[in-house]
């Protein structure tokens, strides 16, 4: 889908795009092509778009598998998806972060940007094989960042606790009509489990979230203010800053809290 061909479809559809709902619509063909290809989907997957938008990715989607559904809040684009596919897919109308997902293989989308952080932990409670997302350039670095660098984030851990991720292309802005102020990137989720072990996922979590709310001060400072630790507890690498610990290590200390909980 070139520029020209986006804008007739923007002038056909009548939709008025808006950056509250993250439409900024991708217009360059060997984008999409690499985004399905990046996600080797067969014929039996069932596949799961959100956002289809004006369907540069949904047409490439419903080529590849029979089973296709498309999330789409905006009423102007979900009639446009609706007819011009009609029994071809299955389009559910509404706001992908609350409307429940329907069970699916592979997850294939150009993501709103305002709720990308939204549907990639909702995404990341479901049974899937891959997905492969378009996220912000930004949003990208932090998904797939290395411990000790200034991307290293809450997100990270969170993501590395659950599913690999992996940066596979930049996208500049010139790719998307109307042009964003930022570049986007094409990010690979791949579920598997943890690779280490964590005694309680929720306070896993909790550690991780209170040591990143301030991450250049040492952990145990974090965990104390948080209320989350005694001083007679011994918990390894309080001295030490969140951003230089691997998830593993974060796990370490969240397993010890457990452990003096329980005692
Ligand atoms: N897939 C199209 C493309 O690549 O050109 C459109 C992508 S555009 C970045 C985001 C799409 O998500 C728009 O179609 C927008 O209307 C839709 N959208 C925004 N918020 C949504 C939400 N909460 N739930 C479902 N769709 C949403």
């Amino acid at each position: 889908m070139s520029r020209t061909e986006t804008g007739r479809l923007m002038a056909e559809t009548g939709v008025v795009p808006k950056k509250s709902k993250g439409q900024n619509f991708l217009i360059d063909d060997r984008v999409a092509d690499r985004q399905v290809d990046f996600a080797g989907i067969s014929k039996e997957d069932r596949v799961l778009e959100v956002g289809p938008g004006l369907g540069i990715l949904t047409s490439r989607l419903a080529e590849c598998s029979d089973n296709v559904t498309c999330i789409e809040l905006d009423e102007i684009l979900a009639d446009h998806i609706g007819n011009t596919y009609g029994e071809r897919l299955r389009l559910i109308r509404g706001d992908a972060v609350k409307v429940p997902f329907p069970p699916f293989d592979v997850f294939v989308s150009n993501l709103p940007y305002s709720v990308s952080t939204p549907i990639i932990f909702k995404l990341l409670d479901c049974d899937f094989r891959k997905a492969i997302v378009m996220v912000q350039k930004e949003f990208a670095d932090r998904m797939t960042a290395d411990v000790g660098s200034p991307d290293y984030s809450r997100l990270t851990v969170n993501l590395f606790y659950k599913a690999d991720c992996r940066l596979l292309e930049k996208v500049p802005a010139s790719r998307f009509k109307p042009k964003p102020k930022v570049d986007s990137a094409i990010v690979e989720i791949v579920p598997r489990p943890a690779p280490f072990s964590v005694r309680d996922e929720r306070l896993f979590f909790k550690v991780t979230e209170a040591a990143f709310n301030h991450r250049r001060k040492k952990i145990g400072t974090s965990l104390r203010t948080a209320g989350m630790i005694e001083d007679s507890w011994n918990i390894p690498f309080l001295d030490s800053r969140i951003e230089e610990l691997r998830p593993t290590e974060i796990a370490e200390i969240a397993n010890a809290i457990s452990l003096c909980h329980k005692q």
